[in-house]
């Protein structure tokens, strides 16, 4: 119950804005194998194993932590809706001026009329879903709010049955005039 009062409250300090980012350039390669690094504890136990292609000198303009908690958020869902023994592979690339991450699980996916509510707080495909098994439902609420503070796009692509892709765009240089709209 904390952790969703928590998520909760987060949530509504990011819509609103009563908490302003701490911008600052980041190597984003770096922010996330650190991320990568303290969740394959979890993705161990369940003998996921991360595939990694990253482009190491990309930089970004934003909030260590928020973008921190994106990734988190991300690699949370991916490592709980996919069986174990698959993998996850974790993409970052630059294209004229913008930084992708893509996350990709071979999990069940995501029926394709959830799909577009899946970013809407406490949205979740199995509403039946015991205590136990199952988050509050906003992970991806937060990863939305997040984003759309960096002057990013948040997009998730999926195949029932094979699995699910979420995409992150950010601007690769420091936000000023003349960066990228995405
Ligand atoms: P929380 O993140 O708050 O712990 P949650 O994981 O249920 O709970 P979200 O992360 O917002 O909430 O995800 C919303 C719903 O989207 C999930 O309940 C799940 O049904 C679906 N979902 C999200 N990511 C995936 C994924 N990688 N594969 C399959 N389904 C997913
Ligand atoms: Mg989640």
């Amino acid at each position: 119950l904390s952790r969703l009062v928590h998520d909760l409250l987060d949530l509504a300090q990011l819509e609103g804005d009563s908490y302003p980012l701490t911008m600052e350039p980041i190597v984003f390669a770096q922010l996330i194998h650190d991320v990568l690094d303290q969740m394959a504890f979890v993705a161990d136990k369940k003998s996921i194993t991360f595939k990694r292609t990253l482009e190491e000198d990309c930089i970004v303009y934003g909030d260590s932590d928020r973008l921190q908690q994106v990734i988190r958020n991300l690699l949370d869902n991916a490592i709980h809706y996919t069986p174990s023994g698959k993998s996850i592979s974790i993409e970052l690339q630059v294209h004229q001026s913008v930084a992708e991450l893509r996350v990709t699980d071979e999990g069940n996916g995501i029926p394709k009329e959830d799909l577009p509510h899946v970013s809407e707080r406490f949205y979740r495909v199995n509403k039946a879903r015991t205590r136990k098994d199952g988050g509050s439902g906003l992970g991806l609420a937060i990863v939305y709010q997040i984003i759309k503070k960096h002057h990013g796009t948040f997009n998730i692509q999926s195949e029932p049955g094979f699995g699910t892709t979420a995409i992150i765009q950010l601007p690769n240089a420091p936000f000023n005039e003349s960066s990228p709209t995405l």
